[in-house]
Formats: C-alpha cells, structure tokens, sequence
C-alpha cells in the first residue's frame, strides 16, 4: 500500500553502506520506521536531510507483515533553526522526542500526538521560559499514552481528597489520608500541585502557555514528574544527562 503523511523524525541510524533507517512519528500512523535505501551515496535523492525532529512529507511503501516501510519520497516541509543554536531548547525537545519514542507504540495513530509534539516545537522558538513547557508537554503526552496520574480524587478509595494529599507513583495518583499507609513511600503533596497539575492536563496547548507556576510549585511539579516518569518508564533517558547540566535544579531519575 502507497501512503502519504506528514511526519516528524524521531532518530535516524544508518543502515548497511549505502542507506538509513529513520523513525518518524506521523500524523496518521503514529510512530513507523523507513528505510531510506541509498541515501548515503546520493543525498540529493531524497528533498530532505532527515534533520532530527524537522517535518517532512513522505510517501512510502506500507508493508504489512513488516514494521519498516520503504520510504519513495520525503520532502522536508519544516525545520526549526533555533534547535541548532539554543542548547537548552535542543535539550528539552530531544527529551521529548525520547519521551514519544518510549511511551507512543509503534504503528498506533495518536494525530493528537502529532500535533503536540508540533506544539512543543513550534512554541519553544518562542518560549521564554522553556522548561514550563517541558511539564506542560510530558503531562499531555502522559495522558494521551495512558499513564495519566490521577489526580481528581484519592486513587484507592476515589473519595475527594480533603486535608493534605499525598502521591504515590506505585498507584499512580493521589492517596488521602486515610489510604496512605498503603504506599509508605508517597510524598506531601502542596495543593497548588495538584492545581496545576489537573489544570496542565485538562487544558489544550495554548492555554497551557498562559498559566504562570510560582517557583515552589515548579519544583516540586518537577520532582513529582519526573521521578513518576522514572517509576512507570524503567528507561534510562540518553537526552537527560545534557538537559540536567543546563537547568538550574535537576531533575532526578535513575
Ligand atoms: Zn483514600
């Protein structure tokens, strides 16, 4: 089957002497792999580099008992500029991109993945403040894989959650007082949190932008995030090592 879709490039490695191989996450078909035969020795085949995270439009050869398809054309539609020259954006967006890799399956249409790995891209040209849409981004994608931590009332009991809150990343949410004993590792957890936290995942990308999170709450945004991603994932994140030494707090996974 012939297809044509807008895609985004996720990685690209070579493959044999002559060919590449690249990982896309497309609009219709979600994360798919291509072979890009003979890239190597003619570069000019092929209207595009396959820059990493650029949007191009291909048109492959879907097979059907195969998960690598053999890509025909690719034209490069969109390359953001700012990813060469700004290394904490650069740092972010390939988190993210790591991110879509290991929580997106292969072949599974998301288009709303599509669109906010878009987002995430075009709003960091941007962004003055580059790692709220980091939180923003790896809550929604969190949400649309099926790993949103549920935070609208308490995970074990589903009574709502009065007096102090805590979160367990063993039941992915928030425990009351009375459930606690039964994750002796779950955390205190601030109010304006869990605010921000239900406000990140419910609202669409541009009203996202518009919330402003006090530094407190950022950081503990931040910890909770990151070491649930760390609980649920069980990936060791390439693209964090860069990104930890550009922030000012790190962030903590294993
Ligand atoms: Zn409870």
């Amino acid at each position: 089957m012939i297809c044509r879709d807008q895609a985004i490039v996720l990685k690209t490695q070579d493959f044999r002497e002559t060919s590449k191989i690249a990982v896309f996450y497309s609009k219709k078909f979600g994360r798919i792999s291509g072979l890009f035969k003979g890239i190597r020795t003619d570069p000019r085949k092929f209207a595009s580099g396959l820059t990493f995270l650029s949007v191009n439009e291909i048109i492959f050869y879907k097979k059907r008992l195969s998960d690598m398809h053999l890509v025909s054309q690719c034209d490069l539609r969109k390359d953001f500029d700012y990813l060469r020259s700004d290394m904490l954006k650069f740092s972010i967006a390939s988190f993210c991109a790591e991110l879509v890799y290991s929580v997106m399956p292969s072949e599974d249409a998301h288009p709303e993945v599509y669109e906010l790995l878009l987002n995430l891209l075009d709003s960091l040209d941007r962004a003055g403040s580059p790692r709220k849409l980091l939180y923003n981004f790896s809550l929604k994608i969190l949400s649309l894989s099926g790993f949103k931590p549920h935070l609208e009332s308490c995970v074990i009991c589903a009574s709502p959650i009065k007096g102090q809150a805590y979160f367990s990343n063993r039941f992915g949410g928030l425990l009351c007082q009375r459930c606690r004993y039964k994750d002796s590792e779950s955390d205190d957890i601030l109010t304006g949190t869990i605010a921000t936290i239900l406000f990140l995942q419910k609202s669409d990308w541009q009203q996202s932008l518009r919330l402003n999170i006090s530094p407190s709450i950022e950081r503990q945004l931040s910890e909770i995030l990151f070491s649930f991603l760390n609980f649920h994932l069980e990936r060791k994140f390439k693209s964090l090592k860069m990104l930890n030494e550009l922030l000012d707090h790190k962030i903590k996974m294993c």
